[in-house]
């Protein structure tokens, strides 16, 4: 079982928030995440690759990452479902960003194995929970979808509908709200 440093909603919210900042995104919902993986990475990242592989390579993956080679692998029907705005296939992409820009092998470890028995790890520091907060933050940040339908946050973020739902559902509590309406997060 593969663990992550822990790290919480709040800390991965603002750490996408720092990304849109530094781009010029932080008052924009619709997030280029094409442009970001092919422009933007390669500026940050100087070793940064990505490739196009084929449905027969990659399986039933849609996308993979190798942070210690600064490789993100997308399968082509992903990639030209990004490319036509796919909201799924969006998310995908900023999933397997989150992943190259969270999990480096400095903050990544194989959960210890008691008598054979594998610790559980929190939800918290499982690194598919924090690729997954990390896409609902970058592709549709709290902040600016406060008062919006799921509807309107999948139209205009272009994300799933399903996705929208999610990331509505997480909204971090906003003390000037009704305590009765506030929702928690982790
Ligand atoms: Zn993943």
């Amino acid at each position: 079982m593969i663990k992550a440093n822990p790290t919480s909603r709040i800390q991965i919210q603002l750490y996408a928030d720092h990304i849109r900042k530094c781009i010029g995104y932080k008052n924009k919902l619709y997030f280029p995440i094409l442009k970001f993986l092919e422009i933007v990475l390669p500026t940050l990242i100087p070793n940064f690759n990505y490739e196009i592989l084929s449905k027969e390579e990659m399986g039933n993956k849609h996308g993979e990452t190798r942070p210690d080679l600064d490789l993100i692998q997308i399968r082509e029907d992903v990639y030209s479902g990004a490319c036509i705005g796919n909201g799924r296939d969006r998310m995908t992409i900023a999933h397997e960003i989150g992943h190259l820009l969270m999990h480096s092998k400095l903050n990544i470890s194989l959960c210890r194995v008691e008598n054979g028995i594998e610790e559980k790890p929190k939800i918290y520091e499982d690194p598919e929970w924090q690729a997954d907060v990390f896409t609902g933050e970058l592709l549709a940040p709290s902040y600016l979808i406060r008062d919006m339908s799921p509807e309107e946050v999948s139209k205009d973020a272009n994300i799933s509908l399903a996705a929208a739902r999610t990331q509505l559902r997480h909204l971090p509590i906003n003390h000037s709200q009704n305590p009765h309406e506030r929702r928690r997060c982790l």
